[in-house]
This record gives C-alpha cells, structure tokens and sequence, in this order.
C-alpha cells in the first residue's frame, strides 16, 4: 500500500491518503511539542519507537478484544490504519496522580488514586484543549450517550490490560490519553497512538521517568529514556512468544 495525498500534518504525525478510501497511513515523525505547541524540538528515533510501541500495544488490546484502527506496520515509521471520524474528545485515564491532576486538585505528584479516574477534554488546539464533562460532550453533540458509554468501556479495559502488561516490564502506567474515533457503520474504536508521547510510565523501583515529560520538563536523557522504555517493551513481547 503506497501513500497517496498527504491529508493532515499534525504535531507528531503525518496523515495520507490510499488507494482505498477506508484506509489511512499515518507516519511517526521525530518531532515534539508540549504546552499546546508553544515549547518545539526533536526527540530522534522517537517516531520509530512511537510506531512500533503504538503498534505493537494496539495488536495486544486487539487480541483482548478492545476494537482499533490497526492494520497493520508497513515500515520503521508508517502504518496503516482504518480511517475513521475522529470523536473530539481527549479521553484521560489516571491511576497516580500527576500533571494537571496534581496541579489542579492539590495533590502531590506520585499518589497512588482510591480508583482510577477517567476526564474528557475538547480536542480543540486554538481553544487550548479545554476540559469538560459528558454533559457538555452531549450538549455540543461531540458524542453521543452511547459512544460515551462505550469510550469509557474501552478506556477502563484498555487501562487494566496496560496497567498488567507495563507492570510485568518493571513499568507503573500512571496515567495516558486515548482518541477514540468512529467507522463507517458508526461503530466506535480506538485510533491515534499510545506511547511514551501520550502516557506516563514510571520505572516501578526508581521513579525514573520513561516518557514525554522528560522533554516538557527538561530532565535530559530524552532519547536514552524512549529507547530504554521501548527495550523493556520488546524484552516482554520476545520472552513472551
Ligand atoms: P495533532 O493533530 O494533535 O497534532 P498528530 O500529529 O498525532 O496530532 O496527528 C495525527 C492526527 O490524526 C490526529 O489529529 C488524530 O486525531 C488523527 N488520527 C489518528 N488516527 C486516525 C484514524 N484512524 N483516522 C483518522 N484520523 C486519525
Ligand atoms: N496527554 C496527551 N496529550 C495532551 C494532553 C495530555 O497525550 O494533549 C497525556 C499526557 O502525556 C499524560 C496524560 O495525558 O500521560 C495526562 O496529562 P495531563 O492532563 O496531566 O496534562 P499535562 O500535565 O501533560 O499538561
């Protein structure tokens, strides 16, 4: 399958058109950005590790029975994935508290939460990606009750299946962003990425950050920390087969 006409530039990833119209090849590029784009700079090899982790995670969620748009990886950066409508809403699990969780509820950053939490912001760059609830998401017609219903499904599964599998690499999922979008029969599914960009992985014994906020921080190490992350990834999957 050959890219077409490019559709998207985003900030990680590239979106082109196939030859079929149900079919998309999104491609990793190295790129980062944090602070809704005010803070740029590369991370390099991040786009192949983004690729193969997010691919690699959405293989194993299929299997459990977590429907996605994975096809299937054509090369070190370039998937193609079933096109869907993309339901606006950044769709946030936690199990630690971190980020904006922290910052916004007074919590210190690294308490483990009484049960996971789950938010939802609108996916709106120029509005700075506000937060909202279900409520609003109905009321703006941005889903309805029973996409919401069903995206939380997803999310919590989607979570406990993580949470297991990162913790077996030695790995705490403190908290990550899902996008779920929607096919052509309306049906709801898992799109997008997971990766170190898009979730917060602690090293279970140090607290040692394996993930994107090593770059909106500035704690250095960035690419030994996205290589060490994907390392202890395909240790698991090799040892598993
Ligand atoms: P952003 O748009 O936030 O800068 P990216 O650089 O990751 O993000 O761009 C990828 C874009 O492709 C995102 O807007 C995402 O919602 C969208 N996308 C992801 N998976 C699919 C899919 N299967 N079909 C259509 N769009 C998708
Ligand atoms: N996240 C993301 N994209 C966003 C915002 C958040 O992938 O636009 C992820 C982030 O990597 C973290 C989780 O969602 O794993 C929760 O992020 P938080 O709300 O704490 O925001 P931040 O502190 O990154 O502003």
């Amino acid at each position: 399958m050959n890219k077409g006409n490019q559709l998207y530039e985003g900030k990680a990833k590239k979106v082109f058109e196939t030859g079929d119209p149900d079919l998309l090849i999104v491609s990793y590029k190295d790129d980062a950005t944090a602070f809704n784009g005010l803070k740029k700079g590369t991370i390099a090899g991040k786009g192949v590790i983004n690729n193969k982790m997010s691919n690699a995670l959405m293989r194993m969620l299929e299997k459990e029975g977590v429907p996605t748009h994975y096809v299937k990886e054509l090369n070190d950066r370039d998937t193609l994935v079933k096109k869907v409508e993309i339901v606006p809403l950044e769709v946030i699990v936690r199990n630690i508290s971190a980020g904006s969780f922290a910052k916004h509820y007074g919590v210190e950053e690294g308490v483990v939460l009484a049960e996971p939490t789950i938010e939802f912001s609108y996916k709106n760059d120029s509005l700075g990606d506000p937060l909202l609830n279900e409520y609003h998401a109905l009321a703006l017609k941005l889903a309805t009750r029973e996409e919401l219903d069903a995206i939380k499904k997803y999310a919590f599964k989607v979570n406990g299946i993580l949470k297991k599998f990162w913790l077996s690499c030695g790995v705490t999922l403190v908290d990550f962003k899902l996008e779920f979008g929607r096919l052509a029969d309306g049906s709801i599914v898992l799109a997008d990425e997971i990766s170190p960009d898009t979730c917060r992985l602690w090293d279970s014994e140090t607290g040692k950050k394996l993930d994107k906020d090593r770059f909106r921080r500035d704690l250095g190490g960035l690419e030994d920390a996205y290589r060490e992350i994907m390392a202890r990834l395909e240790q698991k999957m090799e040892a598993a087969k």
